[in-house]
């Protein structure tokens, strides 16, 4: 099949009834939260996350057994959706719903599946994604983060850099070297272990985002011991696991929408000031959202049918992330404001938020130049 071939897929009638009802459910919450701008990394709310739990919208396409809801990727495709358009504090829970449970499912044991997964559904228990260090970036197979096996379980040492939501999580999936390193093979040797957060020999140390905010954190490990049964699959095989959840991680809604309320607020401004210029150029923006967006569910539903999406995912991310910093971009050339992020008026807060996390766009995730180069080879391999 053509690597870069999507379905354009639409919603059914009974779906878009369920979309009406988690925007009435979002109503209703509207003032427990403040809208922001890359909520679904910096909007931290247990509560809120315990209230989607409720709703059974977290791991709500898991098997019923392990707390999940049994629904398609499609109608979580839904939820989020609306999520981020609305700019709900969604961090706390974001990463183990969106990988840390699917990667359970596929790799762990009946132990971790029913350990972790009714708790992550709830709302009430935590992850981050310890894979980035200060030699291994772009470069990830160099980690040297090392775990050893002893009589008392794995002794964890080393560190992780620009962990998010580290210092307001229970658990990191930590990929680590558990064979020395052989330089011909650096993907070999690599396996994925559950580190409890509150474990001695953890110090989490946050860095300031240019808000001013704390969100991603150094994390030190000095000799951890880690009970041998949280390794999660099979020794060795790390590498393999943390790519498979790469592609979930591309080509969501959140690469497109992150930027999403400073839009919707510049074109409601616009209106106001019938400022019918800028309006053309905000039009310009809705139209590449709208061929991104249909990309982006039509990766949702390939992944739902088990196929190999890397190549259009990271050509989704990459086009995506492009995309939201414009955004950013044109609002700032089309509307004259002074942003500040402590500015009373919403225009220039959200734009403030847009343009201080805008750098971290097109970099988390998988850089600009990578993405390119996967899209590249992808295509030449066909
Ligand atoms: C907001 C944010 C949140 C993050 N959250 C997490 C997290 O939760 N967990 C985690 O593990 N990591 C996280 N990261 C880290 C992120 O994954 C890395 O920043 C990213 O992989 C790039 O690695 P690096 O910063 O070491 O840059 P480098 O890899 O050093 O890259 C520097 C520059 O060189 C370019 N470059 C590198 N190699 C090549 C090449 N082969 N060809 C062409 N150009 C190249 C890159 O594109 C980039 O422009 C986060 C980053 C940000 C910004």
């Amino acid at each position: 099949m053509n690597k870069l071939k999507v379905p354009i897929m639409g919603f059914t009638e009974e779906q878009e009834t369920f979309r009406n009802e988690v925007r009435q459910f979002i109503k209703s919450e509207k003032d427990t939260f403040e809208s922001q701008v890359d909520s679904w990394l910096s909007g931290y709310s247990p509560a809120f996350s315990q209230k989607l739990g409720e709703k059974g919208w977290i791991g709500m396409t898991w098997p019923k057994k392990y707390g999940g809801k049994e629904r398609s990727s499609l109608e979580r495709y839904i939820v989020i959706e609306e999520l981020l358009a609305a700019g709900a504090p969604i961090a706390a829970h974001w990463f183990a719903d969106r990988q840390t449970g699917p990667l359970f499912l596929k790799f762990g044991t009946d132990e971790q599946k029913e350990f972790f997964l009714p708790k992550i559904a709830k709302g009430r228990c935590f992850f981050s994604i310890g894979l980035s260090e200060p030699n291994a970036g772009s470069d990830l197979a160099a980690i040297s983060t090392r775990a050893e096996r002893t009589e008392n379980g794995w002794v964890l040492n080393g560190m992780k850099i620009w962990t998010s939501g580290a210092h307001l999580s229970d658990y990191m999936i930590v990929l680590c070297r558990t064979s020395p390193k052989n330089p011909d093979r650096k993907h070999e040797g690599l396996s994925q272990l559950v580190v409890d957060l509150s474990s001695p020999g953890v110090t989490i140390r946050p860095i300031k985002y240019l808000t001013g905010e704390e969100h991603f954190n150094e994390v030190f490990f000095e000799n951890v011991i880690i009970p041998e049964e949280n390794i999660v699959g099979q020794e060795g095989n790390g590498w393999r696991q943390s790519m498979a959840e790469l592609a979930y991680e591309r080509s969501g809604p959140e690469r497109i929408l992150s930027t999403f309320p400073l839009l919707e607020e510049l074109i409601g401004t616009l209106r106001e000031n019938k400022d019918f210029q800028g309006m053309k150029e905000a039009m310009k923006l809705l139209s590449q959202l709208y061929s991104l967006r249909h990309m982006s569910i039509g990766i949702a539903q390939l992944l739902e049918e088990g196929a190999d999406v890397n190549t259009t995912a990271a050509l989704v991310k990459d086009m995506g992330t492009k995309f939201e910093k414009n955004v950013a971009e044109v609002a700032r050339l089309i509307i004259a404001s002074s942003p500040s992020m402590t500015s009373e008026v919403r225009f220039e807060k959200l734009l403030a938020q847009s343009i201080l996390h805008g750098p971290g766009f097109t970099l988390r995730g998988g850089t600009t130049e990578i993405l390119r180069g996967i899209v590249t080879k992808g295509v030449i391999a066909e």
